[in-house]
């Protein structure tokens, strides 16, 4: 049974994922600053999987450290972590604190990086394992009144680079850049209105459904994937394929 962990696994693409490995038979357990929600499942899972919820902010560089230690000592081994946990915040550069641009960075770039890094020696020490994250369509492009969020997403995917390049072959990483999903952090942004409005901008006129983000990393972390590494994989229903104007 492989021991998986993932951030920010008690709402939306994060709680998805959780559930997708521990469905197929993986030992999750969830990181996240807040606790489970009450309809969360735990414990043993049909399938074989197991869910356990220990509650940890990834922007606390000591207490991740920490955190994985205690996986891995009680698992006896790390086989993949998947840094997902992040916050978004709308707003424009003049409304920007420096409190705000911080905070994002602290958690969206900075909470995988002491994941990942972390996690590291024990896969090294074990001969191997996947680190695996949540990008962003938003670390592709400038779009507007996300700047802090924008560039903390551009930085997960260089840490993806540099880290399958420093790491290899021992360790394979991949980024998963989503454009619109829906859950709770992109409904609280949007009126309905607003929503609409996204949808018909998408090709692929909807929003995905988290599910469809965890089927993706739940590729990535298998042997099929086995010479995939330092890429990010968009997947947002051909929202950046296209040009920005139609002449
Ligand atoms: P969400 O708000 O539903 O879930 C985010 C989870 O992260 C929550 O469980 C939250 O408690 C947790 N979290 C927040 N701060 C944390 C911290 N400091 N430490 C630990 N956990 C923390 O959001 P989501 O849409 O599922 O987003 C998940 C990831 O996907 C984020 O990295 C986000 O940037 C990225 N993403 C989302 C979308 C989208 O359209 N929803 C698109 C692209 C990328």
């Amino acid at each position: 049974m492989r021991t998986v962990i993932v951030s920010g696994a008690s709402s939306g693409i994060g709680r998805a994922t959780a559930e997708r490995f521990a469905r197929a038979g993986d030992f999750v357990v969830n990181l996240d600053v807040h606790a489970p929600p009450a309809d969360a499942p735990t414990g043993p899972r049909e399938g074989g999987g197991h869910l356990r919820w220990v509650e940890q902010d990834v922007a606390d560089w000591e207490g991740v450290r920490t955190a994985v230690d205690e996986v891995r000592a009680e698992r006896g081994r790390l086989d993949v972590v998947i840094a997902n946990a992040g916050i978004s915040v709308r707003h424009g550069i003049l409304d920007l604190t420096e409190a705000d641009a911080r905070r994002t960075v602290d958690i969206n770039l900075m909470g995988v990086l002491a994941l990942w890094r972390h996690s590291v020696p024990h896969l090294l020490h074990q001969g191997g394992g996947v680190l695996l994250a949540t990008a962003s369509v938003n670390g592709t492009r400038g779009y507007p009144l996300y700047a802090d969020y924008n560039a903390s997403k551009a930085g997960v995917t260089s840490l993806c680079q540099t880290f399958a390049v420093e790491l290899a072959p021992l360790i394979r990483t991949a980024c998963v850049a989503p454009g619109a999903v829906l859950t709770p952090m992109q409904r609280a942004e949007y009126t309905d209105a607003m929503l609409d409005e996204v949808n018909a901008r998408i090709p692929a006129r909807r929003h995905a459904r988290p599910e469809e983000i965890a089927d993706v990393f739940h590729f990535l972390a298998s042997p099929e994937a086995a010479f995939v590494s330092g890429q990010q994989f968009v997947v947002d229903g051909a929202e950046t394929a296209g040009a920005t104007t139609a002449f």
